[in-house]
């Protein structure tokens, strides 16, 4: 970090800067200019208040040199991070694609559609037991009874399931779910992620509606702080000034957090664009792109589901899809098992 100190500042106001900074754990390099002196401050400086630092009187402007996040960082771990799911793999050269509703409704459903994603080639199952909704009044899902379904459809089928947690009160009986979600809505819901830290076990980390890539980082950084580094992040589409689409899909965050984090990557193009016929575009757009994966909304009657019909694909157009990612695998070099 660098802290470029104003042509007016007195030495006695500097020598107070320098001391505070000592006193926080980190070394000082100063070089004095003909018009400026600079002060590099050396060591961990993730800790470190910038706001503070240039809301002071001699203090012309601060600038980071490094990331305020350690353990997502790739510069302190080169290596792509690969995290194992029932035997699926994220990260690397692997390619995994997660589908199935929105939301839990009934064992009927979630079985049918499970079995049909499975055969197209999903390896896991997504479903909300909790679901996030705007209004008080929409369906809000079926809650623990949701999470039952699931365990029973996973114990049918074989596959890992995928369901989102609301509050860190519910972590128990989440415990032998195969990846929590944590979504969009609660990316930035700390005490849930500081909860999450403890446990040894995959998190879906969506991003935040209108989070920057550095936030979104820096919630991972609040889960690895806590010693769980199983993270898949998932970029699942940000707000903008753009209604035709529900969000806009950040395609080139993709390719940007891999130089940043050796953390896997997925795209959630269902929820990311709002609209069914724009979710093969944009999955094929986010495996050029180079996502480690997909999450996509799949189910058997969408004009009848109990929430967000209008981007839900059905099987079909879904065995489709993954057929068409089939093509495209080989030219990013990733394999999909
Ligand atoms: C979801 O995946 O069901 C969901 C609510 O997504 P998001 O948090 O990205 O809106
Ligand atoms: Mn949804």
């Amino acid at each position: 970090m660098i802290v470029t100190i104003k042509k007016d500042g007195n030495q006695a106001q500097v020598d107070n800067l320098l001391t505070w900074i000592k006193s926080i754990g980190l070394s000082t390099h100063v070089s004095k200019g003909e018009n400026n002196t600079i002060v590099g401050l050396v060591g961990d400086t993730t800790k470190v208040d910038i706001g503070l630092l240039e809301s002071l009187d001699i203090v012309e402007s601060v600038t980071r040199i490094q990331e305020p996040y350690k353990n997502a960082n790739r510069k302190f771990h080169p290596e792509d991070t690969i995290i194992d799911v029932g035997g699926h793999k994220y990260g690397g050269n692997n390619f995994q694609i997660i589908a199935g509703p929105c939301s839990v409704e009934s064992k009927e459903q979630v079985l049918s559609i499970a079995k049909e994603v499975k055969a197209a080639g999903a390896t896991a199952l997504r479903g909300g037991a909790f679901k996030p909704r705007t209004s008080p009044y929409a369906f809000q899902g079926l809650g623990f009874e949701g999470l039952d379904i699931l365990r029973d459809v996973r114990d049918k089928t074989g596959m890992p399931i995928v369901t989102e947690i609301m509050s860190e009160f519910h972590i128990d009986a989440f415990m032998d779910i195969d990846i929590i979600q944590v979504g969009a809505r609660n990316m930035q819901n700390f005490s849930l992620l500081k909860e999450l830290g403890k446990l040894d076990k995959p998190i879906l980390l969506k991003r935040g509606l209108s989070a920057t890539i550095e936030e979104w980082l820096m919630s991972a950084e609040y889960i690895m702080a806590g010693g769980n580094n199983k993270i898949i992040l998932c970029e699942r589409g940000i707000r903008t000034y753009e209604p035709y689409t529900r969000n806009t899909l950040d395609l080139s965050a993709i390719p940007l957090i891999k130089e940043k984090t050796h953390l896997p990557v997925i795209v959630d193009p269902s929820h990311a664009s709002g609209l069914s016929r724009l979710v093969r575009p944009m999955s094929l757009a986010s495996v050029g792109a180079g996502a480690d994966g997909l999450i996509i909304e799949v189910h058997n009657d969408p004009p009848r589901a109990l929430c967000d019909g209008a981007q839900c694909l059905r099987p079909e157009q879904f065995s489709e899809v993954v057929r068409a990612i089939d093509v495209m695998l080989p030219l990013v070099g990733k394999v999909r098992d």
